[in-house]
């Protein structure tokens, strides 16, 4: 991958986007080179009631299961870095103080059984990375609440991973800018996509 200077960027791109491509570079060229209509899958149609979910739960759950003795939550945090070409809602954030000590950690929520993939991972990153900016602070590691089993995976937020997102904005732009049809990035994947009517080299 390609890094562009950010100047070249012509509209800002979305976590979600970040998220997609590293699922697929496909779901991002079926979005905003050759737009397509896609079929609803169950994760997409039981995803709508969410937000309504993480609240509910949210409000019955101490921090100490993240960690902390204390802090703030913010609900659906909007962030934006015109420097990224990026912007994203936070499920959550964590807002730990201690003394003149502020520290801010991002929270996704998934509402899956499986196991947490990489792709959830660098979307927890970016979000990191968006925090930052918001409240420039640095932010070294963020969580992923699966809600079905009640999980809480910690994700450290490492420099590589941040240069890995940074190549992903860079890799997106660069795609959209040629249109070039990218390679799937793993067939596997295709059982559980909404685009797979149109990947039919793949199956
Ligand atoms: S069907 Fe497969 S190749 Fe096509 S976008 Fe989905 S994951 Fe990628």
């Amino acid at each position: 991958m390609n890094q562009d200077n950010s100047s070249e960027y012509r509209f800002n791109l979305t976590v979600t986007d970040i998220k997609q491509y590293v699922y697929c570079p496909r779901i991002i060229y079926y979005t905003y080179v050759l737009p397509v209509n896609k079929k609803p899958t169950f994760k997409m149609e039981h995803g709508k009631d969410r937000h309504l979910e993480i609240d509910r739960l949210e409000k019955r759950r101490k921090l100490v299961s993240y960690g902390f003795e204390e802090g703030e939550r913010i609900f659906h945090l909007p962030v934006y870095s015109e420097r990224l070409g990026l912007s994203g809602l936070i499920d959550m954030v964590i807002e730990f103080k201690k003394g003149n000590l502020k520290e801010y950690y991002p929270v996704e929520f998934k509402n899956t059984v499986h196991q947490i993939q990489q792709n959830h991972k660098y979307q927890l990153v970016a979000y990191a990375m968006l925090l930052e900016e918001h409240y420039n602070k640095p932010v070294r590691r963020g969580f992923i609440y699966t809600i079905p089993n009640k999980d809480i995976q910690v994700v450290t937020i490492t420099d590589s991973m941040r240069i890995y997102v940074k190549k992903v904005i860079s890799a997106i732009y660069n795609m959209i800018k040629r249109e070039k049809f990218p390679e799937a990035r793993s067939v596997r994947r295709c059982w559980d996509c909404e685009y797979k009517n149109y990947c039919k080299d793949v199956r």
